[in-house]
């Protein structure tokens, strides 16, 4: 950490992510924070988040953008290449950090971003 400015928005936005081990939708962070910030601004918070390797960002169903927090990634370099977990009943999105996910290495290929989503029900909706 240190490159990013601590700045209100900043400060709000990764305090969503340390109160949830799960991960959070874009639009429910909106929805969250509208009174505070404008859409603008949250998009570009998550965005240098990222970049600066706080937070991961993948999509989940209906290509909603779903963003978590990293484990030990830097700037530059991302090292959570895990799949997600969603559940079909209530919505919910976790990083399954202990399953490593092997990307194949494609000829003629160079592999930027790959994503594994895995969807079925949660341990609360399984019962
Ligand atoms: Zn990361
Ligand atoms: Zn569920
Ligand atoms: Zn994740």
């Amino acid at each position: 950490m240190g490159i990013i400015r601590k700045t209100k928005s900043v400060v709000t936005l990764l305090n969503e992510f340390n109160n949830s081990s799960s991960a959070i939708s874009v639009i429910t962070l909106i929805e969250r924070l509208r009174s505070e910030f404008n859409k603008t601004t949250i998009y570009r918070v998550l965005e240098k988040l990222e970049e600066d390797g706080l937070l991961h960002s993948f999509l989940g169903k209906n290509g909603l953008k779903w963003y978590a927090k990293c484990n030990d990634c830097s700037a530059n370099k991302h090292s959570d290449v895990h799949p997600h977990f969603q559940c079909s009943d209530c919505g919910k999105v976790d990083c399954l950090e202990t399953f490593n996910v092997a990307i194949p290495i494609i000829p003629n290929r160079k592999i930027e971003v790959s994503q594994l989503l895995i969807q079925g029900k949660c341990e609360e909706c399984f019962v």
